[in-house]
């Protein structure tokens, strides 16, 4: 009997003097259009008897690695951490390929028992005799594979075989319906059929592993961006989801913000330039901020969890330098920092040169619920004509800067959303306040005419303002 190197060095070498001719001789630019299916074909099927073998070595690899005495591991001792590291190595294969590799083998191997030392059934016998005759490959095996190893509980065996013979007879053409050998993507829709017919348990277990894998990361800060990521329940994506909608949902005719002036109805819809994935971050950074000040969540020593930033007075009233929030090493802008602190409170701290510390300011909480509630009544909501984020959603931007003496008052704050105060300083548009009314200048491209118009989208005052029309 032939070893198996010897046989599988003298198949390498066989092969090797077939595919020479091909690129030689130019067979495949020579093939007529007929030809081409039937050479796919028949790659197709060789691919498949190789993929059988490859999962068998992978089997037994790892059957001979799972000792728990570590040197006894065949990987161990031929010097790798693990069978995934070893094939890698051996077959120049990425990790994606070999854990598909190992998983095609955990559901086609035959283990022996531990008590008689006899060898037992594979998981899935039937797709693996069709695995060994060249019928499916490694694709196949996993297509169905996959959808019946998600099945936790509840299943019998019993039920499971049939599953699998049905399956693996469809993959080989042999179905009830005469139709041809299925494709590994069609095999894995009717694996997913059975998977949620035999699933007597319903959703129940399938949560059960979702809750253990939810999961929601913040990564090292890169190139002034922090990633983010995670797997969100459903539930949870879905209220993301609809955060989202609130907050970038088309505005319909006379739902957004609109100028009190009658005459500005000649004035264009200003536009959105943010591409959706901006307006979403936007609108998660609003959610945020709105949740922070809500006053329900978890306080961090006495206080609201809200944002520390860091920055020198000087640096903020020359418009030079960074600030720094509290946690992190990435630097912010000032802009950032100006917005923070526009929206937050804000507490002085003198510093020696030394580093001691000179003089402690109280805290300036900027704007109380009540003129919160008072400014969300008279703008109803962010301000920019278009814009239509809701008051509840809304900060309140101090019109002359807190930094520049402006006062916390109702006559200096008006109602922005996150965007709009984040980049109130470039996006073009001014806000002023002409007795206690905020007026807005749209930028020259939206408003040619540049005029001041005073804004609101609260109910109360437009309706006052058809009553003195009519
Ligand atoms: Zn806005």
């Amino acid at each position: 009997m032939k070893s198996l190197v010897d046989t599988l060095c003298e198949l390498v070498a066989q092969v090797g003097e077939v595919v020479d001719a091909v690129h030689r001789e130019g067979l495949v630019a020579a093939a007529t259009d007929a030809d081409q299916a039937v050479a796919l074909e028949l790659l197709g099927r060789l691919g498949r008897r190789v993929d059988a073998v490859a999962i068998e070595v992978v089997s037994e690899v790892t059957t001979r690695s799972e000792s728990v005495v570590r040197e006894e591991r065949l990987t161990a001792r031929l010097g790798c951490r693990s069978v995934s590291e070893f094939v890698q190595r051996t077959t120049r294969l990425g990790p994606q390929t070999v854990g598909r590799l190992e998983r095609a083998a955990r559901a086609t191997r035959r283990g022996r028992s531990v008590f008689s030392g006899e060898l037992e059934p594979a998981a899935l016998p039937a797709m693996r005799e069709a695995l060994l005759d060249g019928e499916v490959g490694l694709d196949g095996v996993l297509a169905v594979a996959e959808p019946l190893s998600s099945l936790v509980s509840g299943v019998s065996r019993e039920a499971l075989l049939v599953a699998d013979q049905v399956l693996a007879a469809g993959a080989r053409g042999e179905g009830p319906d005469g139709a041809p050998p299925l494709c590994a993507d069609l095999l894995k829709v009717q694996a997913r059929v059975w998977a949620v017919v035999l699933d007597q348990d319903g959703a129940e277990p399938r949560e059960r592993q979702a809750l253990l894998k939810r999961a929601l990361t913040l990564g090292p800060a890169r190139d002034g961006l922090v990633p983010i990521q995670g797997r969100l329940l459903p539930e949870v994506a879905a209220q993301l989801q609809r955060i989202f909608d609130a907050s970038l949902s088309p505005k319909v005719a006379g739902d957004g913000v609109r100028f009190v002036e009658a005459d500005a109805s000649d004035a264009p819809a200003p536009h959105d330039d943010r591409r959706r994935p901006q307006q979403q971050h936007d609108a998660f950074a609003g959610a945020l901020a709105a949740a922070a000040v809500s006053g329900e969540l978890p306080t961090i020593g006495g206080a609201a969890p809200t944002l520390v930033v860091s920055v020198r007075s000087e640096d903020l009233e020359s418009g030079h330098g960074w600030a720094h929030t509290e946690g992190t090493v990435e630097p912010l802008s000032l802009t950032a920092a100006r917005h923070v602190g526009c929206a937050g409170v804000v507490q002085r701290v003198t510093l020696g040169d030394n580093g001691r510390i000179l003089r402690l300011g109280t805290e300036e909480r900027v704007f109380n619920r009540y003129q919160r509630r008072a400014i969300a009544l008279r703008d109803g909501g962010c301000i920019i004509p278009g814009c239509g984020v809701p008051a509840g959603w809304c900060e309140i931007h101090h019109v002359t800067g807190h930094a520049l003496g402006g006062p916390t008052h109702t006559d200096n704050g008006v109602l922005l959303c996150w965007y709009h105060h984040r980049f109130i300083d470039r996006n073009g548009w001014s806000i002023r306040m002409n007795r206690g009314v905020p007026e807005v200048r749209a930028p020259s491209w939206i408003d040619a005419r540049m005029l001041w118009r005073p804004v609101t989208r609260s109910p109360t005052r437009l309706r006052d303002r058809i009553v003195r029309q009519t």
